[in-house]
């Protein structure tokens, strides 16, 4: 920087590029397939496309802003969800609001949730952007660091972070990277140590229909004493395979949901109506049946994962230990699977010599080094079965 050049705010100097992002960039560079980004490559359920099409006749609706706050009817579909799917009642008119995906509504509640040097329980290993969204508001994060190869909350360990600082806990459940799903005991433990300190709980449920081996999701809001203290976040990018729709909402008791529609409507005056009014559709008409089949998906494309770690090497046992319980991640061990320590090595390696890439553990985690590496099989069969060849191939090469 000359002299003359005008500063960055120290916040935004401290900002770096996201790992997940570049490494979808790297593999479109290299004709790599993408098994980094969690990005579907394959269309909506045929319901959900359907119920796009419906909405297309709208007229103006459809081209000019909604109510910032979200479109009525993508609202009141949003609080018949959770009461049909969790027995939770919350008001279309007060409790919810509707955001550019669960990404903006995860700046929003940080914002209206903390003061400049709050502190803020993080579990590690984290969703990439929590850290760095935690740290371009100058909030402290206090760190968890859950233990391979259970990732476990402990109740006494976390009351052991919690200071007179703290004012919240991020929680994801369930998890990407681990694929983890929080038990009862751990969501106790949570809510115990919230109460206890006078916490706020965010937390980010966007898989919550994402779940494999019969496993029924709990919201963090739906235990005793929680709904007044957590903000719950949801998206149509994972409920309807739909990204680029960029409409999810948080949900929040009155005074919170007054804060964040102020600080949604100063920042992005709402998201697109088409993709609101497409979304309230097919939330509508969305059956148990159609969440079922959702799940049968990924479940066959967690089978192709298992297979895809067969051909890495990994011995069906080894595999096994490895499949997640929600979401659409492998969060694999290199130490443990090959006595590798160097993620960043061995995803640079594998995309160069299978044409395969992934998200090496390091932006899950603090430090600059890890052993872990994230595999995304949200992906056309297709795709999947693509890699396990190329990785086949590759290890005959080695
Ligand atoms: N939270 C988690 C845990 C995620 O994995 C993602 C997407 N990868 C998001 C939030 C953001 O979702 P959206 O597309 O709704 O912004």
């Amino acid at each position: 920087m000359t002299a003359f050049e005008p500063p960055l705010a120290r916040l935004s100097e401290g900002l770096e590029e996201s790992i997940i992002c570049e490494m979808s960039r790297l593999a479109e560079a290299r004709q790599a397939l993408n098994l980094a980004e969690g990005l579907p490559d394959y269309m909506p359920a045929d319901w959900v496309l359907k119920a796009y099409q419906q909405v297309l006749s709208q007229g103006v609706a459809l081209h000019q802003t909604t109510n910032t706050w979200g479109h009525h009817s993508i609202r009141e579909a949003v609080s018949a969800y959770y009461r049909r799917f969790y027995g939770l009642n919350y008001s279309a008119d007060s409790e919810i609001t509707i955001t550019c995906g669960a990404s903006e509504a995860l700046l929003l509640s940080l914002k209206a949730m903390l003061n400049f040097g709050d502190e803020i329980i993080l579990f590690e290993p984290f969703y990439e952007p929590y850290h760095d969204l935690v740290k371009s508001l100058d909030l402290t994060p206090v760190f968890y660091a859950l233990e391979a190869p259970d990732f476990k909350i402990d109740e006494d360990t976390l009351r052991r972070l919690i200071s007179p600082k703290t004012k919240a806990i991020l929680v994801n459940n369930p998890n990407n990277p681990t694929g983890r799903v929080l038990t009862t005991e751990e969501l106790q433990a949570i809510a115990t140590v919230a109460q206890e300190s006078n916490l706020w709980c965010l937390s980010d449920e966007v898989y919550d229909q994402l779940l494999y081996d019969g496993r029924r999701f709990t919201p963090l809001a739906s235990l005793s004493g929680m709904r007044e203290r957590t903000i719950t976040l949801g998206s149509c990018s994972k409920l309807l395979s739909a990204t680029g729709w960029r409409v999810g909402w948080v949900v929040a008791v009155p005074r919170m949901t007054n804060a964040l529609r102020s600080l949604h409507d100063i920042c992005t005056a709402g998201t697109n109506p088409l993709f609101q009014l497409a979304a309230a559709n097919a939330l509508n008409q969305m059956t148990p049946e159609h969440l079922d089949a959702l799940r049968a998906m990924y479940h066959r494309k967690r089978d192709l994962a298992f297979e895809l770690l067969g051909a890495m090497g990994l011995s069906d046992e080894e595999a096994k230990r490895y499949l997640p319980e929600g979401a659409y991640y492998i969060w694999l061990d290199l130490e443990k699977a090959f006595g590798i320590d160097n993620d960043t090595a061995w995803v640079m390696q594998i995309i160069e010599s299978a044409g395969v890439s992934f998200v090496p553990g390091l932006c899950f985690m603090r430090g600059k080094q890890t052993s872990f590496v994230r595999i995304c099989f949200a992906k056309q069969a297709s795709t999947l079965r693509e890699a396990i060849e190329r990785l086949k191939l590759a290890s005959l090469l080695v």
